[in-house]
C-alpha cells in the first residue's frame, strides 16, 4: 500500500506516491459527498478526538463532518472550557485524553512543533491541523485535490503564492507539495512578509504581482495572519491591497484559465477583491471547502488503515512471545 504513514503531521515527510493515494482516494469520497446518504463505515469503532487550540471554522467542522460520515465516535473537546485554562500543559492534556483510548487525535496548536511532540506521547493517529506558522498538511492536501481536479494535473503548472508568506502554514505545506509533485511555485509578497531564507526553498520570489503573476496557472492568495505579527509588517491595508491585493487589473497578468484560490478566512478588500473571489468562473473557494472533507475522509481511512495493522501487528508479535 502506497500510503506508509502512522500520524500526518506535515506534508515534507510525505512521498509523492503517499499524496496520491490520499488524493485518489479523496476523489471517491468527492462523490460519495455528492450523494443523499453519505455514509461509509471505514472508522466504524474508532473514537475521533478533535483538539483545537487556536480559532478554527472550516477545519474543525470538516473533520468533524468527515469522522461522522465514516462511522466514528467524534468528539470536540472544548479547549476554551478545559483545564487547559487552569494551566494543564499540552502534554498532559494529550496523556488524560490518550488513557481513554482514541484513535485519531486531530490537533490545532499556536505553536510550530506542538503537534508532533504531542504524537510522541499517545498510542493513536495523530493527525495536524495546522501548528503556529509550520505546517497544515491537510490544507495543501485539499488545495492539491482542487487543482488537479480543475487543471487536470498536478506537474508543470505554474503555481504563484502570494501575501503573508511568512506566518503561513499554508504556504509552507503548498511549496512541500506543489515541489514534490514537480510544479514550479513562485512566491509573491512585500519583503517584510517574505522569510529571509525563502530563496534557498527551490521556489521563485517576486516583490511585485504583475511579474510574480505572469502566465500563472494557479493563484493562491493568503490572508496577513495578523495572530503571529509582533509589529508593523505592511504600511497600511489601504497601501496594502493596491499593492498585493488580487483585483481585476492583477489578474489580467495571469494565463486566461487561471484560477484562484484562497484557504478561509477571507479579508475582502485587503488580500483579495469581493469580486474575484465571487467569479465562479475564476474563484475555487468554495471547491476547496468541498474537497477538505473527502481528503479529510480520505486522510483518516488511510492512517486507520495503518494503526489496526500495526495493532494486529503487535497483538501476533505477543502471541508469538506468550
Ligand atoms: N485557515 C488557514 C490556517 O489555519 C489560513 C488562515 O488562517 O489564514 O492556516
Amino acid at each position: 500500500m502506497a500510503f506508509r504513514a502512522r500520524h500526518l503531521l506535515g506534508i515534507e515527510g510525505l512521498g509523492p506516491d503517499e499524496i496520491t493515494s490520499v488524493l485518489d482516494l479523496a476523489d471517491n469520497y468527492v462523490d460519495l459527498n455528492r450523494q443523499d446518504v453519505k455514509h461509509d463505515t471505514a472508522l466504524s469503532g474508532l473514537t475521533q478526538i478533535n483538539m483545537f487550540f487556536e480559532n478554527s471554522t472550516r477545519t474543525q467542522a470538516s473533520f468533524e463532518i468527515a469522522g461522522k460520515r465514516l462511522g466514528a465516535d467524534v468528539m470536540n473537546m472544548a479547549v476554551d472550557s478545559s483545564s487547559v485554562k487552569k494551566g494543564e500543559t499540552l502534554i498532559d492534556t494529550a496523556l488524560t485524553l490518550n488513557a481513554m483510548h482514541p484513535d485519531l487525535l486531530v490537533v490545532r496548536h499556536p505553536h510550530s512543533g506542538a503537534v508532533s511532540l504531542l504524537a510522541q506521547k499517545v498510542n493513536c493517529a495523530v493527525l495536524n491541523a495546522g501548528d503556529g506558522r509550520h505546517e497544515h498538511p491537510t490544507q495543501a492536501l485539499l488545495d492539491a485535490l482542487t487543482i488537479r481536479r480543475a487543471k487536470g494535473r498536478l506537474h508543470r503548472l505554474t503555481i504563484a503564492i502570494c501575501g503573508d508568506i511568512a506566518h503561513s502554514r499554508v504556504a509552507r505545506s503548498n511549496i512541500w507539495l506543489l515541489s514534490k509533485m514537480e510544479s514550479r511555485v513562485r512566491l509573491v509578497g512585500p519583503p517584510t512578509l517574505m522569510p529571509s531564507d525563502a530563496a534557498d526553498w527551490g521556489v521563485e520570489v517576486y516583490g511585485d504581482m504583475a511579474e510574480g503573476l505572469k502566465d500563472a496557472d494557479v493563484v493562491m492568495m493568503l490572508r496577513l495572519q495578523k495572530e503571529r505579527m509582533d509589529g508593523g509588517f505592511i504600511p497600511s491595508e489601504r497601501e496594502y491591497f493596491h499593492r498585493f491585493g488580487l483585483d481585476p487589473a492583477k489578474l489580467a497578468h495571469a494565463k486566461d484559465d487561471a484560477i484562484v484560490m484562497h484557504p478561509g478566512p477571507m479579508n475582502r478588500g485587503v488580500e483579495i477583491d469581493g469580486t474575484i473571489a465571487d467569479d465562479i468562473n475564476r474563484s475555487v473557494i468554495q471547491d476547496q471547502v468541498e474537497m477538505g472533507v473527502a481528503v479529510r475522509m480520505a486522510a483518516m481511512r488511510l492512517l486507520a488503515e495503518n494503526l489496526r495493522a500495526d495493532r494486529a501487528e503487535k497483538a501476533s508479535l505477543k502471541s508469538v512471545d506468550a
